[in-house]
C-alpha cells in the first residue's frame, strides 16, 4: 500500500497540518468537525472481507490520481541511501533495482513477470524496459488498471505490459506462468497470508524468483504476543488504509518454509526500515503545496483519513513495531 498512503499521507502527515488545512475560514467548523469524524471512524470499523476488498478498490480509485500528480507512477517507498538524497523519483526506481539485485535477479531468463498488487504499474513498466520481458499486473482498483494500461500505451510498451482488475488471492493466471513474481507493498492488504503466498507460488514457474516486499509487524518470540497498545495502533492504521490483521516477516518465512515447491535454501530476508525512513520527511517537504492540499481535500474522506493516519505509521516505525520487510525465494527446479 501502499503508499498512496504515503504521499497522501504526506500531504498532511501531521495532524496539525491536517487541522490547519481542514479549518480554513472557507469551511470553518464543518472541517473541524471532519477531524472528529476521522478520529471516530478510526476507533470503530467492523469490516468483513468483502467490505475490505471494496474499501481497497475505492481507496485507490479515489486517491491514485492525486498520488500520480504529486508523486509520479511509483506508489511505494524510495530507497534512501544516502539518507539525504533528494531525487525522490529516482529513489523509488532504485528501490525496484535494489530489490531485484538483492534477490539475485539479473534479467537472464526473465521473459514473463507478474506484478501482484500493481498500483498504476510503475514497477512492471520499469521491469519490462530493464529486461525486455513481458509483464502482467493485477490490482483491485479499476482506475489503476486503466491508468496502468494508458501509461503503457503512452510509453510505447502496451504490447508488453498490461494490467487488469483481479484478486491476488485468486489470480486469473495458469499455474507455472511467470519467471518473476513481484509484490511490492501490497501484501499488507491481503487478508489471508497463506493463500496469498500459495497464489504467488502457484503462478511461479519452476526455478523462478518470488520477491515480496511488504509492511510487517516486528518478529515475535515463541509464545510472545503484540502488546495491547501495539494492537490498538495497528487497528487504527488498518481502518485508515484498508488493511486486515498484520503478520511478521518470520510468519511469511514460516509459510514459505512449510511449502514443498520452494527452495528454502535460496530464501533471503532483510529489514529495510532504515532505508525508507527518510522517505516520509522528504515527501512531506516536497509535497506541501497548495495544489496538493486542494487535491487532497477534493479526494474525499477516506483519502483525508489516510493522510491523517500517516502520523500513526510514523509512530509505528519509530517504536520498532512496523518494519519494511523484504523476503525473496526461488522455486525449486
Ligand atoms: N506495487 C505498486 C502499488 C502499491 S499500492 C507500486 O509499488 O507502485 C497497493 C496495491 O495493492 C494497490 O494497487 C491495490 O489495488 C493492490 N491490492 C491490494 N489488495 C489486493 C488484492 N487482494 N488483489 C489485487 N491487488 C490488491
Amino acid at each position: 500500500m501502499s503508499r498512496t498512503l504515503l504521499l497522501i499521507a504526506l500531504l498532511c502527515s501531521s495532524s496539525n497540518l491536517l487541522a490547519t488545512s481542514l479549518s480554513t475560514p472557507a469551511v470553518g467548523e464543518v472541517r473541524v468537525g471532519r477531524i472528529a469524524r476521522i478520529k471516530a471512524s478510526l476507533r470503530s470499523d467492523p469490516r468483513n472481507r468483502s467490505d475490505l476488498k471494496k474499501g481497497i478498490a475505492g481507496f485507490y480509485d479515489r486517491s491514485s490520481k492525486l498520488w500520480e500528480e504529486v508523486w509520479g507512477e511509483h506508489m511505494h517507498h524510495g530507497y534512501y541511501d544516502p539518507p539525504d538524497r533528494t531525487d525522490h523519483t529516482q529513489a523509488q526506481v532504485d528501490m525496484i533495482d535494489k530489490l531485484l539485485s538483492f534477490s539475485g535477479v539479473v534479467g537472464e531468463g526473465v521473459e514473463k513477470a507478474v506484478d501482484v498488487g500493481c498500483g498504476i504499474g510503475g514497477s512492471s513498466r520499469h521491469i519490462v524496459r530493464k529486461y525486455g520481458c513481458k509483464a502482467r499486473g493485477v490490482t483491485l482498483s479499476p482506475y489503476q488498471a486503466n491508468r496502468g494500461n494508458e501509461l503503457a500505451k503512452e510509453q510505447g510498451i502496451a504490447d508488453k505490459a498490461s494490467f487488469q482488475v483481479a484478486d491476488a488471492l485468486d489470480m486469473p493466471f495458469d499455474d507455472d506462468s511467470f519467471d518473476l513474481v513481484w509484490s511490492l507493498e501490497s501484501g499488507e492488504h491481503m487478508p489471508d497470508k497463506q493463500k496469498f503466498v500459495s497464489e504467488l507460488a502457484r503462478v511461479a514457474k519452476k526455478g523462478s524468483t518470488i520477491i515480496l516486499c511488504t509492511w510487517v509487524h516486528r518478529d515475535l518470540e515463541e509464545g510472545e504476543e503484540l502488546t495491547k497498545k501495539e494492537v490498538k495502533l495497528l487497528r487504527k492504521i488498518n481502518r485508515a488504509y484498508y488493511l486486515p490483521d498484520w503478520c511478521s516477516s518470520k510468519d511469511y518465512q514460516q509459510i514459505l518454509a512449510s511449502r514443498d515447491d520452494v527452495d528454502i535454501s535460496t530464501m533471503k530476508v532483510d529489514d529495510w526500515s532504515y532505508v525508507i525512513a527518510p522517505f516520509w520527511k522528504a515527501v512531506i517537504k516536497s509535497s506541501l503545496n497548495l495544489r496538493s492540499v486542494i487535491g487532497l481535500l477534493k479526494s474525499g474522506f477516506s483519502t483525508i483519513r489516510g493522510a491523517y493516519a500517516m502520523g500513526l505509521m510514523l509512530r509505528g516505525f519509530n517504536v520498532g513495531l512496523i518494519k519494511f520487510g523484504v523476503i525473496t525465494v526461488k522455486m525449486k527446479e
